[in-house]
């Protein structure tokens, strides 16, 4: 195994042709949450090792509400995932951001209310530090590779994320311009919440589809070309987004070895009495609590 273990959760057309082409390995993963979202693709490409997810689910088939993202964020981590790349489609919420751009977002509103959005539910408890969501270190690494790729990549974006499935209101889009967002979407949290507790970098391409509906779409516009333009968009979006991946794990595997905060996440944040966690509670969390709370230490 590298010293590199990247996961990369791709959302929709995102990951698997890439991995396909890498000759992956598929790896069926079970997990004290539950099953991942699917088997995870795992490959060596440039010197790192890889391990592909699909967000939704072969088939798309999982909602934003019922994605396993404590299965997913845990089966990444016990394959030895220390960073992690995810992608998503987003509506824009502002002009400049054009659908077809890419945005490497910087905030997170949190919007939703039917996920679980913690490791650390019961029998032992943590506090993470979120107030910056991402990880500053490979969002810098994303930039500079956005730089090489063809399309636009924005530095920086606050993304609503709501419960959905459905779209928002006009009000709803209106108030979340008000709150100086630029992206609305489904799936960040509680993923970006997770990957922290479970100490890996996290970083996130979002890719814009089209203006959410606080902008009115061109008078006469039918809803299958709206339709079409939306697909297109997704294709130039992800086209985009694939390079951009690639180029990241090339630069990855060059880089070396790298130390982040992240990856020591939970050394300040377990609060609970180590001689009186349950042994069932360790049994559980055990892949992301033993080097803190592991017996003998
Ligand atoms: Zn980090």
């Amino acid at each position: 195994m590298s010293e590199h273990v990247l996961g990369i959760i791709g959302g929709t057309g995102i990951g698997e042709g890439f991995a396909q082409r890498a000759g992956a390995e598929r790896v069926e993963v079970d997990t004290p949450f539950g099953k991942p979202s699917g088997a995870i693709l795992r490959a060596r490409v440039e010197g790192v090792d890889c391990l592909f997810l699909s967000r939704h689910g072969e088939g798309h088939l999982l909602n934003p509400s019922t994605v396993p993202y404590r299965a997913n964020i845990y089966a990444l981590k016990s394959l030895g995932a220390t960073q992690v790349i995810a992608t998503g489609a987003t509506g824009s919420l502002r002009e400049e951001v054009s659908p077809g751009d890419l945005v490497v977002c910087d905030q997170v509103i949190d919007k939703t209310h039917q996920r679980v959005s913690t490791f650390f539910d019961e029998g032992m408890v943590a506090h993470v530090e979120l107030s910056e969501p991402f990880c500053g270190r490979l969002r810098g690494v994303l930039l500079a590779a956005g730089k090489t790729v063809d399309g636009r990549v924005h530095d920086g974006g606050t993304y609503v994320c709501m419960e959905g499935p459905q779209f928002s209101t006009r009000a709803e889009s209106l108030l979340h311009r008000s709150w100086g967002a630029d992206l609305i979407g489904m799936t960040v949290m509680p993923e970006a919440k997770l990957a922290r507790e479970a100490e890996m970098c996290y970083a996130l391409v979002a890719l814009p589809t089209d203006y959410d509906c606080w902008r009115p779409h061109d008078a006469g516009t039918d809803r299958g070309a709206l339709l079409r333009e939306i697909m297109s968009n997704m294709r130039r979006a992800s086209g985009a987004a694939t390079a951009l991946i690639e180029r990241v794990i090339r630069d990855i595997g060059a880089a070396g070895a790298v130390q982040c905060d992240c990856h020591d996440a939970l050394e300040l944040a377990l609060w609970s009495n180590k001689d009186l966690v349950k042994p069932e509670a360790m049994e559980k969390l055990g892949v992301l609590v033993s080097r803190y709370l592991g017996n003998g230490d």
